[in-house]
C-alpha cells in the first residue's frame, strides 16, 4: 500500500462552471489531443471513427436532462446540465493508498495526483477505490491512466508563460473551465469559488478533493414569473440543486 504525503500547502486544481459548460467537448479533444503525445501518451482509442467512439479519455462530459422541479419549491424549469468528469485530485485519496506498488502517488509540492507507469502492475484496485470514476485503464498498454493537469504544460519553460495551463482549460470557448491553487485563498480560482458558492463533489466520502464546481445559477421561466404571476424565487434548495441529483447518481 502506497503512503500518502503530508498535506500539501498548494493544492492546484480546476474550478469548473457548470453555469457556462456548454457540453461542446473541446476540453476533452483537447485533453486527449495534448496528454496524447505528453508524458502519459499515447491514449488508447478504440472504434475511433465508429458510432461509439471510446479507449482513454482523461476528461469525458456527460449530458442530462433534468426535468421540472415542483412548483412550490424553489421553482427551476427543465434544463440540460453538461457535466465534465475529469480527477478531482483529491487530498486524502484512497486510489493513492490501495496501490500495492507505489504506482499512484501524490506530489508532496502541488498536489497533484499521478500513476508511474513503470510501477502500475494493471491491478485496477485504484479504479475500484475511486468514487468518482476518473481512473482509465489502458487495454493495449496494461497500465492504468489518469488526468495528470497536464503536469507536463503547466511547469514547462518551453511554452509562453500564457500557455502554461492546462490544455483543456485553454480550449474551453466559454471560459468554463478555471485553473489554480485552490490552498491560497487569496488565488483567483479561490475567489471564484468563494464568490459563486462552489461546490466539492460528494465531501461526505472523505477524499476531500480539490477540484470545485460551480453550481448552474436558478433559472427562471417564463421571464420570471410563477403560475399565479409573482416572480419566482432565486434560491435554490439543497434537495433540489442539480449538484445534490448529480451525487445521488455518481453514488450508483
Ligand atoms: Fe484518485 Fe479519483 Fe480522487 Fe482522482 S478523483 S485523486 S483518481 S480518488
Ligand atoms: Fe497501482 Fe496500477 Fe494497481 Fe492502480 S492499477 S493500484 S496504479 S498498480
Ligand atoms: Fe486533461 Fe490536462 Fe484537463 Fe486533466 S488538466 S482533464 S489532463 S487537459
Amino acid at each position: 500500500m502506497t503512503a500518502l504525503p503530508p498535506p500539501s500547502k498548494v493544492k492546484l486544481g480546476l474550478v469548473i462552471d457548470l453555469d457556462t459548460c456548454v457540453g461542446c467537448h473541446a476540453c476533452a479533444t483537447s485533453c486527449k489531443e495534448w496528454n496524447a503525445g505528453g508524458i502519459a501518451g499515447p491514449l488508447t482509442d478504440e472504434k475511433p471513427y465508429g458510432k461509439d467512439p471510446s479507449g482513454v479519455w482523461f476528461n469525458r462530459v456527460h449530458s442530462y436532462e433534468l426535468a421540472e422541479t415542483d412548483a412550490g419549491e424553489a421553482a427551476q424549469p427543465a434544463m440540460t446540465l453538461h457535466f465534465p468528469r475529469s480527477c478531482l485530485h483529491c487530498d486524502t485519496p484512497a486510489c493513492v493508498t490501495v496501490c500495492p506498488t507505489g504506482a499512484s502517488y501524490k506530489r508532496a509540492e502541488d498536489g497533484i495526483v499521478l500513476v508511474d507507469e513503470d510501477k502500475c502492475i494493471g491491478c485496477k484496485l485504484c479504479s475500484w477505490a475511486c468514487p468518482y470514476g476518473a481512473r482509465e485503464y489502458s487495454e493495449v498498454e496494461g497500465v492504468m491512466k489518469k488526468c495528470t493537469l497536464c503536469v507536463d504544460r503547466i511547469y514547462n519553460e518551453n511554452l509562453d508563460e500564457t500557455e502554461r495551463q492546462p490544455a483543456c482549460v485553454q480550449a474551453c470557448p466559454t471560459r468554463a473551465r478555471h485553473f489554480g491553487d485552490l490552498g491560497d485563498p487569496e488565488s483567483a480560482v479561490s475567489k471564484l469559488v468563494a464568490e459563486r458558492d462552489g461546490v466539492a463533489l460528494m465531501p461526505e466520502l472523505g477524499y476531500e478533493p480539490v477540484n470545485r464546481y460551480l453550481p448552474p445559477r436558478p433559472r427562471r421561466d417564463r421571464g420570471g414569473l410563477g403560475d399565479d404571476g409573482s416572480t419566482a424565487p432565486d434560491a435554490v434548495t439543497e434537495a433540489t440543486s442539480p449538484l445534490h441529483w448529480l451525487g445521488r447518481l455518481l453514488r450508483r
